[in-house]
């Protein structure tokens, strides 16, 4: 791995070997995130926009020259990424802007953003010659390290707050993982997580642990500059718990800056749920994140309820970087944009995914964004994820369905109490 440099510890600026260290800077012990290093002159040999114009791997492998693994690395099967970035111009009309993309994350295999930073955990685990990958999740990161484990056939442990909604645990037992029901919050089954991968040596995945989580969440931005052409959006909209996929987004558009593929930083726009909003708040009193205490969690969106953000250096980093913004959205908001989003770009989020579409209908109401503004919006969880939460949200939005026998004369009757 020549184009990896080094290991940089976000705390100190200490920088090590690749082998120096497994996973954080041991000063610091859990709190010692690393950043990778590389040597851009080296990537910019390897791979350039218009090697990738010519590339027809439609998947996160395509950049795998800036990934932090071996030229010949062998990579699971699963189609991770390149995930569809649709212009919705009714959306742009609807608020008042220039233009908005929606980029649908939950078209992954395991449909949701995490594939891409578990494809990454897969490929780097078989480096070591791991016996077992254990993360823990709010629901996603797990299905998604499961889903790439079959893949592969790697056995795993996975820890989830027993609350996670049903089809994200479904998916873990279809996919034959070792499942451990957490019975406590996110936050628990996190630190009972790093506690068994110490106490038994397996291979840890967790989000702002494992350094290169952020390199596989990074190649969404390489795909939204890509599929725009190279030509990089005004601002982009995401949902923030631990805040590692605005830390990766943020990772990304460096790595292009340094390549000279593109020539402006898009501003990152972190949304949370007022019920689980430690970014938001360390954003607005200023605070130091490495000394505020966790906050209570609890939003209708569980993908982004963490009350201790793991990754909140690199997800304050995002936003002040970039002259960005954190913007917090009530559940109510949370779930009217499921519909919303759905009826205006046709992408059905889970609500951690609406969240952000959520976050910028507050950004227009607030004026906080311009009408000349080019948008994305990120969906990182697919609607079908936590059917109780869309069902909730229809009923709130005024929408049922009608009750009819199957009889012509029955239809008429009904249908003519939809046309009055
Ligand atoms: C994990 C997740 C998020 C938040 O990502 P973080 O890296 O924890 O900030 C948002 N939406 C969905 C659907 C997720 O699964």
């Amino acid at each position: 791995m020549d184009h990896v440099i080094s290991l940089r510890s976000l705390i100190s600026g200490r920088e090590f070997a690749v082998n120096e260290v497994e996973y954080v800077d041991p000063e610091y012990g859990n709190e010692g995130i690393l950043d990778v290093c590389y040597d851009y002159d080296l990537i910019g040999k390897c791979i350039s926009r218009e090697s990738l114009r010519e590339n027809r791997e439609l998947n996160i492998w395509r950049y795998k020259p800036l990934l932090p693994v071996e030229a010949d690395a062998a990579v699971p099967s699963l189609a991770v990424g390149w995930t569809p970035m649709y212009d919705a111009p009714r959306m742009a009309a609807y608020l008042g802007l220039k233009h908005v993309w929606v980029k649908d994350d939950g078209r992954n295999p395991t449909a949701s953003f995490k594939d891409r930073a578990s494809a990454i955990a897969v490929v780097k685990a078989r480096e070591k010659g791991a016996g077992i990958i254990t993360t823990a999740s709010t629901g996603n990161a797990a299905a998604a390290l499961s889903g790439l484990c079959a893949s592969v056939e790697q056995p795993n442990v996975i820890f989830v707050p027993e609350s996670a909604p049903p089809a994200k645990i479904a998916q873990l037992l279809v996919f034959n993982s070792t499942v451990m029901l957490v019975q406590g919050t996110y936050d628990d089954a996190f630190e009972l997580c790093l506690e068994a991968a110490a106490e038994y040596g397996w291979y840890n995945r967790n989000t702002a642990y494992n350094p290169y989580m952020t390199e596989g969440k990074k190649t969404a931005s390489f795909e939204i500059c890509e599929q725009l052409n190279w030509k990089t959006p005004d601002r982009i909209f995401v949902s923030v718990g631990d805040g590692c996929i605005i830390g990766g987004l943020h990772k990304g558009l460096k790595d292009l800056l340094a390549l000279g593929w593109i020539d402006k930083m898009p501003k990152l726009m972190g949304i949370q749920a007022v019920g689980s909003s430690y970014m938001y708040q360390a954003w607005v009193n200023d605070e130091d994140v490495l000394t505020k205490p966790p906050v209570d969690a609890a939003t209708v969106a569980d993908s982004i309820s963490a009350g201790l953000p793991r990754d909140r250096l690199k997800a304050m980093a995002a936003v002040k970087e970039t002259d960005g913004a954190y913007i917090s959205v009530t559940d109510d908001e949370i779930l009217a944009a499921i519909p919303a989003l759905a009826r205006l770009s046709a992408v059905f989020g889970e609500p951690a995914g609406a969240a952000a579409y959520a976050g910028l209908v507050k950004a227009v109401q607030e004026n906080l964004i311009s009408s000349d503004e080019k948008v994305v919006v990120l969906n990182t969880g697919n609607g079908l994820k936590d059917i109780a939460s869309a069902m909730k949200s229809v009923e709130m939005a005024g929408t049922k369905p009608y009750r009819v026998s199957p009889d012509l004369n029955d239809l008429k009757r009904v249908m003519r109490t939809i046309i009055e």
